[in-house]
């Protein structure tokens, strides 16, 4: 069978069979992806893309590692399963590991998703607090335009309420507050007055919702699916504190963030502050297995240990914790480290970040945001001065570079209107020379007349 006939039999196929997450039908845009290496996919017709999404945010080592391959294999004959009810040695050396990379002392919960691991986080939140004298805490504060998971408690606590309103009622208990969107404030010119002012409405809410009621505020570092927004280096400091001040858990949602993709060990590294739950997935095994963690500072699981009074935590997870997910995940930190990868997305995401300023000059180049990382996201606007979302033109961009062979991401219509950025998270593994094919795709495709 020729490659287009066999292309023609799998759409068919594929349509017929296959539920595809977030998309509408649309073979034209169907990538049947075969094989990858480093940052390139190839196709079923053996078309080359470079992948500037790294999949879904998540093949950070990038594609195509013998290591992790054999370190799966090698796990799974010696024992493919065993369960965190008991214990194993590459959930034991995992835990470990990650605790370096925390810089600090954590103990681990595992699962197998970032939706998990923050259910996880808020369960945990719960019980800690019933089991430490203050019951009536239960409610969380997050953010309009984060996301954090499919599940219905991570769906509430997400703030993208076209992914949430069909699936109603969700999770009770959750509260939203504004992201610090300075490009959208009535500060634009001020970054720092921005954020500060949208840190505050934390202080705000948790007092109106009567702070004892507050069990946890769940944030991003850096909100990435909702549109790359780089806060202000004082604002997450600033909700810790306001935290502390109301005695509330601070929950860093790293499931995108964590792993250098900010170009720090987690994004909550860039700001000073210690957060009392971490969750992360994505990066971890750079998608090579499905595995998450819920990290949770020493004194929170004191209190489910500690005393006879004390119960323990009532959740278990098959999967969370398989020993072949945890011995890649080890392998994929060690390569990081090995290569240098966290130190490669902090310089080569500066060096992103200051070539895309050129773009600017662009009409519809309403904002560029980055700089931390191998992560950066273009606002684009139909008018300069009115700011309005050109929805159409960063379709028509994303379209353009994948004919071109870049793979390019969208903030998805989900996000209340915004849908109209285009975000770039490449591995981090990325060559200089390979970022720049990249960008040079990016800035032809916006010279171009009609996107000029
Ligand atoms: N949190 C954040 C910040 C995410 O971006 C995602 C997924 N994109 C999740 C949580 C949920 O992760 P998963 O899809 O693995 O459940």
């Amino acid at each position: 069978m020729d490659k287009k006939t066999e292309k023609q039999t799998l759409l068919h196929k594929d349509e017929k069979y296959l539920w595809h997450a977030m998309k509408k039908y649309n073979p034209d845009g169907t990538i049947i992806a075969k094989s990858a290496d480093g940052v390139w996919i190839t196709d079923i017709e053996e078309n080359k893309y470079l992948d500037g999404q790294s999949g879904l945010w998540c093949v950070n080592v990038g594609y195509g590692r013998d290591a992790l391959a054999e370190a799966a294999s090698k796990q799974l004959k010696e024992m493919p399963f065993y369960p965190l009810t008991q214990s194993h040695i590459p959930g034991i050396r995992l835990s470990e590991k990650l605790n370096e990379w925390l810089g600090d002392d954590y103990v681990i919960f595992y699962s197998n998703s970032g939706s998990e691991a923050n259910e996880t986080a808020f369960k945990i939140a719960r019980q800690y607090y019933q089991q430490t004298g203050q019951p009536n805490r239960y409610k969380f504060i997050s953010r309009y335009r984060s996301y954090h998971g499919s599940s219905f408690a991570t769906l509430a606590a997400g703030g993208q309420n076209q992914r949430a309103y069909k699936y109603e009622p969700l999770a009770p208990g959750f509260v939203h507050v504004g992201p610090p969107d300075c490009y959208r404030s009535a500060y634009p010119s001020d970054n720092g007055q921005c954020c500060m002012q949208a840190a505050e409405e934390f202080d705000k809410t948790i007092t109106w919702e009567i702070s004892e009621t507050v069990a946890g505020v769940i944030m991003e570092p850096i909100i990435t699916g909702g549109g790359i927004l780089v806060p202000h280096d004082n604002y997450m400091k600033r909700v810790r504190e306001i935290c502390d001040k109301h005695g509330v858990l601070l929950i860093s949602d790293e499931v995108i963030n964590g792993f250098g993709r900010t170009g720090k060990p987690f994004g909550f590294m860039h700001y000073d502050v210690k957060p009392d739950i971490i969750t992360m997935a994505k990066g971890l095994t750079s998608g090579y297995m499905p595995l998450a963690a819920t990290a949770v500072k020493r004194e929170i699981y004191e209190a489910f240990t500690s005393t006879d009074t004390y119960d323990h935590f009532r959740h278990v997870n098959t999967f969370g914790g398989s020993p072949a997910a945890c011995a890649v995940a080890i392998r994929n930190l060690e390569i990081m480290e090995e290569e240098e990868l966290v130190k490669n997305s902090e310089e080569l995401g500066k060096w992103l970040f200051d070539e895309l300023q050129a773009l600017r000059e662009n009409p519809h180049v309403g904002d560029i945001r980055g700089g931390k990382g191998l992560l950066a996201g273009i606002e684009l606007v139909k008018d300069k001065h009115t700011k309005e979302p050109a929805e159409e033109l960063a379709g028509s961009v994303v379209k353009y570079c994948l004919e071109k062979g870049v793979i390019v991401g969208k903030t998805s219509d989900t996000v209340a209107g915004y849908n109209n950025i285009i975000t770039m998270s490449p591995p981090l593994s990325i060559t200089k020379e390979e970022l720049q094919i990249l960008i040079t795709t990016l800035k032809r495709c916006l010279s171009l007349p009609e996107f000029c």
